[in-house]
C-alpha cells in the first residue's frame, strides 16, 4: 500500500491551483491548468479531473491511495448540497451542482468550502497559524477575504455568509460603493482597489505629491506605489495609509472584542507592505481593543501565499 495522499483545489476565476499533499500536510506536488469558462464551464470539473489523472499517473500514485478532494471555490454555497448558488467570476449558471459534477468526474469524494475559508485554514495547518485553534484570516488582495476559525472549525453561519470580513460596514455615513450592493465596506478602503481609490481621490484635491507623478507617468498607480511613497516621506500618501490603517485597525479590534482569538493572520498582496502599514494597524488595534483582548490577541502575516487555498482546501479532505 502507498502513503495517502490528500487533493487539494483552488479554484479561480482564470486558473485552478492543484495540489497533492500528504496527510500530515507535506506538498507532494502543486500545479495549475486554466480556468475554461466556455460553454457556462462545462469543462471546469472534467478538466480538472483529468489533470488531477495525468499526474497521479506522472507519480505512479492509485487513486484507492488519495483519501479525497477538498476544493476552495468563490462562494456563497450550500454547504450540505455542494451547489454554488452564484458564480460572479465563473461562467457556471446559477445553482451549479459543483460538488455532484466533480465527485462524478473525479470518482473521489470531495468537500467544498468558500476559498477565504480554504485560504485560513490552510495557514492554520501549515502556515502562520500553525498550532492554534482560534483564528481569524483575512485577505487583503483585489478584495478583503475573511475566514473565522473556532475551536479548529470553520465559522460557516447559517447561509454560509460567515466571516465575510470585507463587508463589515466601516464607513457608515457617504461610504464608497462596494461590489455587494452596499457602501462604505472595508473592502472599498482596505483592499488594493480601495487603497488606489482613495490615493486618486486624494491627489484630485492636492495633486502636490510624488505619487502624481507616477500617476502622470505611469497613467495609473498601484497600492505598492503608495506604500513606497509613504515610506520615502510623501504626505498624501502617508495620509492614505493612516487613513487605511484606521478602519482595518478599528474592524480588527472588534472582530477581536466579539471573538478574542489567539491570532489574527493578515494575507494577501497588501499584507506585503510591511511596518509601513502593520506599525499604525497595530496602534489602532491596541486602541480600540478590550484590554485583555489586546493582550492576548496577536497580528501577524500570512506565510504560505497563494498556496494558502490548495492547503487548506486538502485539509477538508483529511479526514
Ligand atoms: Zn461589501
Amino acid at each position: 500500500m502507498q502513503e495517502k495522499w490528500v487533493v487539494g483545489i483552488d479554484l479561480g476565476g482564470t486558473t485552478v491551483k492543484i495540489a497533492f499533499l500528504t496527510t500530515d500536510g507535506s506538498m507532494i506536488d502543486n500545479w495549475e491548468i486554466p480556468t475554461d469558462n466556455a460553454n457556462e464551464g462545462a469543462n471546469i470539473t472534467s478538466d480538472i479531473a483529468k489533470s488531477i489523472n495525468e499526474k497521479l499517473a506522472e507519480w505512479n500514485h492509485k487513486k484507492e491511495d488519495v483519501l479525497g478532494a477538498g476544493m476552495g471555490a468563490p462562494g456563497p454555497f450550500d454547504y450540505e448540497t455542494g451547489i454554488i448558488y452564484n458564480t460572479v467570476n465563473l461562467s457556471w449558471p446559477d445553482n451549479f451542482p459543483l460538488k455532484d459534477n466533480l465527485e462524478r468526474d473525479l470518482g473521489l469524494p470531495v468537500i467544498l468550502d468558500n476559498d477565504a475559508n480554504c485560504a485560513a485554514l490552510g495557514e492554520m495547518w501549515k502556515g502562520a497559524g500553525e498550532g492554534y485553534k482560534d483564528l481569524v484570516c483575512v485577505t487583503l488582495g483585489t478584495g478583503v477575504g475573511g475566514g473565522i476559525i473556532v475551536d479548529g472549525k470553520i465559522v460557516q453561519g447559517a447561509k454560509g455568509a460567515a466571516g465575510e470580513i470585507g463587508h463589515i460596514t466601516s464607513i457608515v455615513e457617504n461610504g464608497a460603493p462596494c461590489n455587494c450592493g452596499k457602501t462604505g465596506c472595508l473592502e472599498t478602503i482596505s483592499s488594493a482597489t480601495g487603497i488606489v481609490r482613495i490615493a486618486k481621490e486624494r491627489l484630485a484635491e492636492n495633486p502636490k505629491s510624488g505619487l502624481q507623478e507616477i500617476l502622470q507617468n505611469n497613467g495609473t498607480i498601484s497600492a505598492k506605489d503608495v506604500f513606497d511613497q509613504a515610506i520615502a516621506g510623501d504626505e498624501i500618501a502617508n495620509e492614505v495609509v493612516s487613513f487605511v490603517a484606521f478602519h482595518l485597525g478599528l474592524v480588527l479590534a472588534n472582530i477581536a472584542n466579539t471573538l478574542n482569538p489567539e491570532k489574527i493572520v493578515l494575507g494577501g498582496g497588501v499584507s506585503k507592505a510591511g511596518d509601513i502599514l502593520l506599525k499604525p494597524v497595530n496602534d489602532y488595534f491596541r486602541k480600540y481593543s478590550f484590554k485583555a483582548v489586546a493582550q492576548s490577541t496577536v497580528i501577524d502575516v500570512a506565510t504560505l501565499g497563494n498556496t494558502a487555498g490548495v492547503i487548506g482546501a486538502a485539509w477538508l479532505a483529511n479526514k
